[in-house]
């Protein structure tokens, strides 16, 4: 039995005093739904917090980014070693946004991931095609060549502490969402992926979330397929009723 995760990712929205609110007001529409994990990624300023309104509930927190050096000149970037020991037990990394916007590769996504876990944190590593990719057919090639990128050098004992986001980069806050077959099917790429590099039992064993426009709508569907153990969800984690009824659709 995989895990499955239901992982929100807030990206640039909410402050610490809105992050208290919504924890405090979501913690009792998410107890004791306990067949999957709970997870918010929240902006670096509001871990804290986030940690302290989640103490005692079922709700576990992330950070949406990690740097990849111990410590050192790197103006503005934040550690694993300080996540962790404020008590951060996820982390996202290799986010589309993060690719798009500012310059992560897959050499750089794979040298986060390898810092946040020798820091002990849980990452939850996004990969996912462009349209131009989907479009010209090469999207098996591309999520194949990411996760091999992306996981270089990283034990299959570490990968017990990856999770796999296929993330479609055109389906992400674009309201279009992948087909709960496409998402089936590639997701099933990563998983074959994932076994030629670690075998068959670490293939089966890894939890692997689709994310892109996933909300209380489309979720019980892409949610009962095969290969997809969870979500990553952006825009619908930023509403407690929204995000308690995906949380719902992943324990029914
Ligand atoms: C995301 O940010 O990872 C995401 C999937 O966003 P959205 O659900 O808004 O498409």
């Amino acid at each position: 039995m995989r895990k499955i995760v239901i992982a929100g990712n807030w990206k640039m929205n909410m402050t610490p005093a809105q992050t208290k609110k919504f924890i405090t007001e979501l913690a009792p529409m998410v107890a004791g739904l306990d067949k999957c994990d709970i997870v918010l990624c929240v902006p670096f300023v509001d871990i804290a917090t986030a940690i302290e309104a989640a103490a005692g509930t079922n709700i576990k927190i992330g950070a949406e980014n990690v740097h990849f050096a111990e410590s050192g000149a790197y103006t503005g970037e934040i550690s694993a070693a300080m996540l962790s020991e404020i008590g951060t037990e996820y982390v996202i990394v290799g986010h589309s946004e993060r690719r798009q916007y500012f310059g992560e590769t897959d050499t750089t996504v794979n040298l986060r991931t390898k810092a946040a876990l020798a820091a002990g944190l849980k990452v939850i590593l996004c990969l996912g095609e462009v349209k131009e990719e989907r479009l010209a057919g090469i999207t098996d090639e591309v999520v194949a060549m990411q996760t091999k990128l992306d996981l270089a050098g990283i034990s299959v004992e570490e990968l017990k502490n990856v999770i796999i986001a296929y993330e479609p980069v055109w389906a992400i806050g674009t309201g279009l969402t992948a087909t709960p077959e496409q998402a089936d099917e590639t997701c099933g790429v990563i998983r074959k992926t994932i076994a030629s590099l670690y075998g068959d039992e670490a293939a089966e064993a890894i939890t692997i979330q689709y994310g892109g426009s996933m909300n209380d709508q489309n979720a019980a569907e892409l949610l009962s397929k095969v290969n997809v153990d969870g979500g990553l969800i952006g825009g619908a984690s930023l509403k407690t009723d929204k995000f308690t009824a995906i949380v719902k659709a992943a324990n029914a």
